[in-house]
């Protein structure tokens, strides 16, 4: 539908960001909310109200992207590692609250088709997209199509036996474990302080963030081993917020840890929409499911 706007929310661990997109994905006024956790029911009535903040007669339809394993076959959220979420149909709940098309995708996933469409992946066909958050989310596009199923790159092992994985989940040296937010918040209480977090250790531009970096780049090697990427996007707030801090030893692993000539040919490079790359993504599939309504 030409000239309409859609909502896009992209639904964090700990903030929810909800904007207007028009359907060239430019992003008009944008609410951010933290995130209820204390239930499933208080998160529902916290989305539906960042959504009712925005909405006018010109919305056309509401797009999620949600930090949760979703059914591709059913749409059902079968659960989440970092937000109160499981066995609900998240789609339907949102359509019927909202009374409009609503479509829900995973949050990493949705943020890799708009990196793919508008951003750092434009002119691919093959693409990779790690956030680095609250969790570690992933998104994969390949032949030009995003992946619908779990795509849970985060929860790859990456150290065996390795540090306890957080929120919900049972794994121990995951990729989340080592490298999302909350784990370098843990790793700049372990080399600066109790009371020091992330945003120290980039602050500080900290030696600490290189151990980071090769983790991540370790996982990278493996990943591109399996899918053969043109480009690997890095986003997320904290991803983006330690940026090359993280890249430049992520690619010294890379180079070791991929087969030839993979590592020297992918491009690892950081979300170019930046922190909004959820809230866009969100907002194409909102136009996705505006065009199936
Ligand atoms: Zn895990």
């Amino acid at each position: 539908m030409a000239g309409a706007n859609v909502i896009g929310v992209d639904l964090g661990g700990t903030k929810i960001l909800a904007g207007v997109i028009d359907d060239d994905g430019n992003v008009h006024q944008t609410i951010e909310q933290p995130t209820p956790t204390t239930s499933q029911a208080a998160l529902l009535d916290g989305l539906e109200q960042a959504v009712r903040e925005l909405l006018t007669s010109e919305i056309a339809a509401v797009g999620f992207g949600v930090p949760a394993r979703i059914d591709r076959h059913t749409g059902v959220a079968l659960g989440a590692v970092n937000i109160p979420l499981s066995d609900l149909r998240f789609r339907d709940e949102l359509a019927n609250r909202l009374q409009l098309p609503v479509g829900a995708e995973n949050d990493a996933s949705v943020a890799a088709l708009a990196e793919f469409r508008l951003g750092a992946g434009r002119g691919s066909t093959d693409l990779i997209l790690l956030t680095l958050g609250t969790g570690v989310g992933g998104g994969l596009v390949i032949d030009g199509k995003l992946f619908r199923g779990w795509a849970e790159l985060g929860h790859i092992v990456i150290v065996e036996d390795g540090e306890p994985c957080q929120g919900s989940c049972s794994g121990r040296g995951h990729l989340e474990s080592y490298c999302s937010g909350l784990a370098a918040d843990r790793l700049a209480r372990r080399v600066l302080g109790p009371d020091a977090t992330a945003r120290d250790l980039v602050v500080q531009s900290h030696p600490a963030l290189e151990e980071i970096g090769r983790h991540l780049g370790t996982a990278v090697g493996s990943l591109i081993n399996i899918f053969d990427p043109q480009v690997v996007v890095i986003g997320g707030g904290f991803g983006i917020a330690a940026g090359e801090l993280l890249l430049a030893p992520a690619r010294s692993m890379i180079l070791r840890e991929a087969l030839d000539p993979a590592g020297q040919q992918v491009r690892l490079a950081l979300a170019e929409l930046g922190t909004e790359a959820g809230l866009i993504g969100a907002g194409l599939v909102a136009f996705e499911a505006l065009e199936g309504s």
